[in-house]
């Protein structure tokens, strides 16, 4: 049977790794006797130079079609003109908002090759394996806004179902993992913190009894993510702390070009997509590091089409290449060679075969 995944390259770079990530989800439908079926749409800068939209019907209806969608990155100085309501990021929560996904999930574990490429120092970095949950949704980004000349206010709300079903997401990650969930907030300040916390206390002991669980400050947290990073398993957190930490962790493992990320929903239809931009400094020119678009695929695999062993053979030849002594610009040592991205990804297809 057919398998559709919804291929919405975007902008910069995201058109070049996302090509990247076609040619290894070709290698897996190959080697592993899948059919995929990959329709292309047009999102973010692109939307809007085709056809005056950043998610356009047309992108749509491949999405609502499809198992799954793979996200290059969007938008670009080209269009940093338009008016908000129609940006290239406007396409991308549009794009969210469409699939319901509102549990983004980010793993970061420094490859055991490149912890020279990270500004934390190796020793702290052996043994981290962390998998951020950010509730994507709620909180302060999507309150009530207002704004007077001399004021403004964003209002901050979350309800106990939105947070319980991030803690479900978490809770099940862990269980597959170490057996630990830290959650973060903001309980000494914030009501909707206290909430957080409350229904944390109350479900995680009763529907995951063998979870571990921690509670941090998000201002802590912040601080022991570096101090003691290889103690974390899954942290689960809310919107806007979720977006800052996941940021702060993304530098553990180098560079933003090895990150991959999903956002998932209730059922397994997941949006995958790396968590660095278009880079327009670097696009066109064949220096993108494509392996955190080719890991996004990994977990495309994972996690909406239930194919583990096609995941971890993506993850496998990811490593090979690296441990092969492969590396794009970004995580190149000083005066060792790199390849492009082209390159990198047909090598890490090669490795599939
Ligand atoms: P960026 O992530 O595009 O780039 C930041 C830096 O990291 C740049 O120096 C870039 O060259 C480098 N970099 C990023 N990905 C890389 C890769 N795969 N390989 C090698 N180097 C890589 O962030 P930015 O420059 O702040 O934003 C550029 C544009 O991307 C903006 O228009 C922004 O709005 C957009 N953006 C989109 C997304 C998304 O689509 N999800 C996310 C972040 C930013």
């Amino acid at each position: 049977m057919k398998t559709t995944i919804a291929i919405l390259p975007g902008d910069g770079i995201g058109t070049e790794v996302t090509r990247e990530a076609v040619k290894i989800l070709d290698a897996v439908a190959q080697k592993f006797g899948h059919e995929f079926d990959l329709p292309e749409g047009l999102v973010g800068g692109a939307g809007l130079d085709a056809e005056n939209n950043p998610f356009p019907q047309s992108a749509a209806d491949i999405c609502a079609g499809s198992a799954a969608v793979l996200l290059g990155a969007v938008g670009g100085p080209k269009w940093d003109d338009v008016p908000t309501e129609s940006r290239p990021e406007r396409g991308l929560l549009r794009l969210r908002a469409a699939l319901n996904v509102f549990a983004n999930l980010r793993p970061v574990a420094p490859h055991p090759v490149l912890t020279g490429t990270s500004p934390i120092r190796a020793d702290l970095l052996e043994g981290v394996d962390i998998m951020v949950v950010r509730e994507l949704t709620g909180g302060i980004y999507f309150g009530k806004k207002e704004r007077t000349a001399d004021s403004a206010t964003d209002v901050c709300t979350y309800t106990r179902s939105e947070i319980e079903r991030v803690l479900r997401i978490a809770g099940k990650l862990a269980t597959g993992r170490r057996g630990k969930v830290t959650s973060v907030d903001k309980s000494n300040v914030l009501e909707t913190s206290r909430l957080w916390r409350e229904v944390t206390n109350e479900l995680m002991p009763v529907e995951f009894p063998d979870i571990e669980v921690e509670h941090l400050l998000v201002d802590a947290a912040a601080m022991h993510l570096l101090s003691r990073p290889a103690d974390f398993d899954v942290i689960v957190t809310e919107n806007m702390f979720g977006d800052i930490l996941t940021d702060e962790a993304s530098m553990l493992a180098g560079s933003m070009g090895m990150l991959p990320s999903a956002s998932l929903n209730d059922g397994t239809v997941g949006l995958y997509e790396p968590i660095h931009g278009s880079a327009p400094d670097i696009a066109g020119q064949d220096k993108a590091n494509p392996c955190a678009a080719i890991l996004s695929a990994a977990m495309l695999l994972r996690h909406s089409l239930n194919l583990e062993e096609e995941a971890k053979a993506v993850e496998d030849a990811v490593t090979h290449a690296l441990r092969d002594g492969l590396r794009t610009a970004d995580i190149a040592a000083a005066g060792e060679p790199a390849v492009g991205t082209a390159d990198m990804g047909s090598t890490i297809a090669a490795a599939l075969a």
